[in-house]
This record gives structure tokens, C-alpha cells and sequence, in this order.
């Protein structure tokens, strides 16, 4: 929903146009006493126009674009937008607490991107329908930000072919308009992650569109993390530039993107050390079928349990570390090149 000559209200609370304002909006109380809540920063622009949501960290360990998200609220000028940003850095605050994925409680939804539009009582639940109910619903747009879980870095957007025909065809030009070289446009309401996560459940049920950015990962070095808040920042405002809220994109696209249906994980089957033998910086390199991407070593013998190779030719669109792996943990990703995949190619100059 546009913002008005008044502003947005968020939670009851109103923001006016050319604002910058953090609102609160309470969920439970713990079992420790605490409050769990989650914090919303709107950036109101000083004309009306479309809204962006951006959450983050719904799965706890995934923070990694909690530093460019930061970097886009700050250095954004609301006298220069039409339109409004909203962004949750920490949008399931009892995982992230704990850096895990999912929260800790016992309960039947322990994962919140699996249980939209969080119907029962449990912590996630709540936090999913606050989520829904005031922040994605009051949206023209969704940004879900996801990132390689400890060890690994990804490079990919993601968004859905089986969404309402506008809706997907509208997701996917804000998904190449992130500026991703590689954007996975496959069902995802039949398919994976299913009608009860994010994106999924603001197509079908909202007719909001949206996808998942996933841009690096931790650990790989301060020369890395620069260039990937970077594209994240870029991305964000090549987004908010194709929905108007911005007048113009920053010069971010790459010179083509891979559309592709067709992903493989390439996780292992043991546990052990994963020796790779692409890094960070190559990530998103086609590899040839049968490539040999890293291997499994025992922690314990120091043999070689087990080679990870690409089983088809396409782009490396995650890559690990070293790092230690358990069973179907995080080794590498390939973007399948078929005939199913497409190649966007971008204007001459383009980066
Ligand atoms: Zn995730």
C-alpha cells in the first residue's frame, strides 16, 4: 500500500512524509522475563508513493546484511524519495540471539519460514503474524535477505514462477533489478520453500511480490564483506529506483544474468572438513559436470571421505569454506545451465 500525503502508520504509530523513524511493535514475553519485539526503521520519503519491506535474519544465523542494510538507512535522503523503505534487521530476535537458524523453544514451529501466516502461539508464530500484519501487508514489495549459514557464502535471488502470473512476472524484474548474476525464477508454492514461507505466502495470499537476496557470507574476509555490502546496497536501490522511489539506479547491473530453474545442492553426505577448491571470490563461476568442487576429509583418520563434484554444467551460485560440515551441511550450489535457463544480457557499460 502507497504511502499517503499523511505518511505511513505503522503499529498505530503515524510517520510523517520526510521522516526517518524507528518504531517498536512488541510480540511476547519470554520465559525469561524479556520482552521479544521486533524493530522496524521506516525511511518515509518526502512525496507519496510505493513502500518496500525489507526483512532480515528470519532465520537467526543468516545477519549478514544487518551492515548494508544499515548503510542504506542512514545514507538514504528522504527529500529525494517518493515512496517509503521499511527495513527489519532482525526479524526473529530469540534465534539470532542464540545465532541458530530456528528457536530453541519446543514447540511444532520451530522454523519461521515455514509457517506463515503463524496461526498458533509460539514465539515464531507471533512474531510471523506481527510480521505479516504490519510490516509485509502495508507493502508494494518484499526483500527477504537470507545469507550462507556458517561457512558458506551465497550469490543468488530467488522468486517464484508459480506465483499469480503479475505477481511473478513483477518479482522477477525486481529481482534482476537487484542486480543478482544469478536469479532463480522456479515454483516455490509447489515447490520449494513452500506456501507457508515469506515470499510465497505475500505472493499467493497478499499478491505482494518479493524475492530472496542472499549475497555472501561470514567469515570470508573484510575484502569480501566490502564488495558484498556493496552489491547489497547497489541492489537495494536499483530495487527502489524500479518501483519509483528512487529516480535513478546506481550503474549496478552485471553485464548478463543467469534466469535458471533447476538448483543442486552439493552438501555432503559425512561430516568433516570441508576442503574446497573454489573460494569466496569465485564464487559464481560456471563449473563443468563432474568438476570436482571440494572435498570431505575425517577430522579424526585425516582420509578423504567423500568428493563433492558439480553434477551438471552451470554456475557456482554457493561455495563453503573451510570449515567443518555435518551430514547435508553447506558445501556448494549450482545453477543449472539447461534449457530451462536463460541468459539476461545488460546495456554495453553496464559493470
Ligand atoms: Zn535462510
Amino acid at each position: 500500500m502507497p504511502t499517503s500525503s499523511t505518511g505511513i502508520t505503522i503499529y498505530g504509530t503515524q510517520i510523517e512524509l520526510d521522516t526517518k523513524q524507528i518504531v517498536e511493535i512488541p510480540i511476547t514475553t519470554g520465559l525469561n522475563g524479556t520482552t521479544i519485539k521486533l524493530i522496524a526503521h521506516a525511511v518515509v520519503g518526502a512525496r507519496p508513493g510505493p513502500v518496500l519491506c525489507i526483512m532480515n535474519t528470519i532465520h537467526g544465523g543468516e545477519w549478514f546484511a544487518m551492515e548494508p542494510l544499515r548503510q542504506v538507512r542512514n545514507a538514504l535522503d528522504t527529500s529525494q524519495m517518493a515512496g517509503a523503505v521499511i527495513i527489519a534487521p532482525v526479524v526473529n530476535p530469540a534465534a539470532f540471539a542464540l545465532d541458530v537458524r530456528n528457536v530453541p523453544d519446543q514447540v511444532d514451529s520451530p522454523d519461521l519460514n515455514r509457517i506463515f501466516p503463524g496461526p498458533l502461539t509460539s514465539t515464531g508464530d507471533q512474531i510471523v503474524a506481527a510480521l505479516t500484519e504490519h510490516l509485509i501487508r502495508n507493502s508494494d514489495a518484499l526483500i527477504d535477505f537470507h545469507m550462507g549459514p556458517k561457512g558458506a557464502a551465497f550469490t543468488d535471488a530467488l522468486t517464484g514462477s508459480d506465483f499469480p502470473e503479475e505477481v511473478s512476472k513483477r518479482s522477477l524484474e525486481l529481482a534482476l533489478a537487484f542486480g543478482s548474476p544469478i536469479v532463480r525464477h522456479a515454483p516455490m508454492i509447489s515447490g520449494f520453500p513452500g506456501p507457508k514461507s515469506s515470499k510465497p505466502y505475500a505472493a499467493a495470499v497478499l499478491g505482494i511480490p518479493g524475492f530472496g537476496g542472499e549475497v555472501g557470507g561470514a567469515g570470508f574476509g573484510p575484502k569480501l564483506d566490502a564488495v558484498w555490502h556493496r552489491r547489497t546496497v547497489d541492489g537495494i536501490h536499483g530495487v527502489m529506483a524500479a518501483m519509483g522511489i528512487l529516480a535513478q539506479a546506481p550503474d549496478h547491473l552485471p553485464t548478463r544474468q543467469l534466469v535458471y530453474r533447476n538448483a543442486h545442492r552439493i552438501n555432503p553426505r559425512v561430516g568433516g572438513i570441508l576442503r574446497p577448491e573454489l573460494t569466496g571470490s569465485e564464487m559464481g563461476i560456471e563449473v563443468e559436470e563432474g568438476q570436482v568442487l571440494g572435498r570431505i576429509t575425517s577430522p579424526y583418520t585425516g582420509e578423504v571421505l567423500e568428493e563433492l563434484k558439480a553434477p551438471a554444467n552451470g554456475l557456482a551460485y554457493y561455495v563453503g569454506r573451510e570449515h567443518p560440515v555435518y551430514p547435508g551441511g553447506w558445501a556448494f550450489g549450482l545453477a543449472q545451465i539447461d534449457d530451462d535457463a536463460r541468459w539476461v544480457t545488460n546495456e554495453e557499460g553496464a559493470v
